[in-house]
């Protein structure tokens, strides 16, 4: 059934409690095992605890959650630390915790061995947040759908405001989901502020549901319930692997991109542990577990081969993305509550 109403399922706070924990926060701390907070898919998510516990026998309790609401949660737990090791999830919202001081710096003796644009985000953060991938935020669109409506192929971002796309392009909310913030700032850094938000505005006409997960697009264009859905490239890809007769669009004006993060967050109760895992999750080996969990970004390890199937980052017009000041505390903020106020409650 198609989604037409104007949905915003983003319950920042809410649901403390993990969908996916495989022991109790107070189990794991009372072994000294792990507490992770999950940003990425759920699959990459589990294969990683799997193969983390089976490596090291150490006990790790995951939630996986949205990046924003990753955030929000260490942020509302930060007098007393649930969690240990964020993982995972887009980097503005890592940037910001780390600035807000919620995180903890860490060197990995795998630091060496990383990308550049890895490091640069370690060191933008003070040390505290570490580049795990990159990809590119792009769109979809289902080829059956577009063709039934008699709806030009899109292919740059001005397309999508075409009138007759009403109700049938999907995305999330920046304030849940980091693929959402990283369209917010990547429109802002293209067209201008003011000139961003307008087209904001004119794509709010043509959305059927505000998500709160960043990847729900690219399974709802999969499903047939939206025809167009703005996600990273390579959770689009992910869809067009299993079938779905999609189209991958990297938009012609250029587009944004982002660094998937890490961070240890203060006050961990078992630092060791995380400090055991963030290093593990720097190896080729903990990294390949993404494509094999079908989630094709590239990944930071300059040693962990590129899945074939990710989008070629070299091949699309990349914006210069300013990590810096888009994951800065003030304009995240000022930014989210701009959206809240101007977009998200258009009718
Ligand atoms: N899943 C994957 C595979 C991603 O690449 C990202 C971005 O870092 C996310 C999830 C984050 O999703 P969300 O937009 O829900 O914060």
């Amino acid at each position: 059934m198609k989604l037409r109403t104007k949905f915003v399922a983003a319950t920042m706070l809410a649901g403390a409690v993990s969908a996916f924990s495989f022991l109790s926060a107070g189990a794991a701390q009372a072994q000294g095992a792990l507490v992770m907070y999950c940003g990425v898919q759920e699959e990459w998510c589990r294969a990683m605890v799997n193969a983390f516990e089976r490596d090291t026998g150490i006990k790790v309790a995951m939630t996986r959650k949205s990046s924003g609401e990753i955030y929000a949660q260490v942020k509302a737990e930060a007098a007393n630390p649930r969690a240990d090791i964020w993982w995972g999830g887009t980097g503005d919202p890592h940037m910001q915790a780390a600035e807000e001081g919620l995180t903890q710096e860490y060197k990995s003796p795998k630091l060496g061995e990383l990308q550049d644009w890895a490091v640069r985000q370690w060191e933008q953060s003070k040390n505290r947040a570490i580049g795990i991938y990159s990809g590119a935020l792009g769109f979809g669109y289902n080829t059956e759908l577009i063709k039934s409506k008699g709806v030009p192929e899109p292919k740059c971002w001005a397309d999508l405001l075409n009138t007759k796309l009403k109700d049938e392009v999907q995305m999330a909310d920046p304030n849940s989901s980091g693929t959402a913030y990283t369209l917010l700032a990547t429109v802002i850094q293209l067209m201008g502020e003011d000139k961003g938000f307008e087209y904001l505005k004119g794509l709010h006409k043509n959305v059927n549901q505000y998500t709160k997960s960043g990847a729900a697009p690219a399974k709802a264009m999969a499903l047939g319930e939206t025809t167009v859905g703005v996600a990273f490239m390579h959770d689009i890809v992910t869809m067009v692997v299993d079938k779905a007769p999609i189209k991958v669009v990297a938009p012609c004006e250029g587009t944004g991109y982002e660094i998937g993060s890490m961070s240890i967050v203060k006050g961990a109760k078992n630092l060791e542990n995380a400090q055991k895992f963030y290093d593990w999750a720097l190896t080729p080996a903990a990294q390949k577990l993404g494509a094999e969990a079908k989630s094709y970004q590239v990944p930071s390890n300059k040693a962990t081969p590129v899945p074939p199937e990710a989008p070629k980052l070299s091949e699309i017009k990349l914006i210069n993305f300013d990590f810096a000041k888009y994951g800065s505390s003030d304009e995240r903020k000022r930014l989210l509550s701009k959206w809240d106020n101007e977009v998200k409650n258009l009718p």
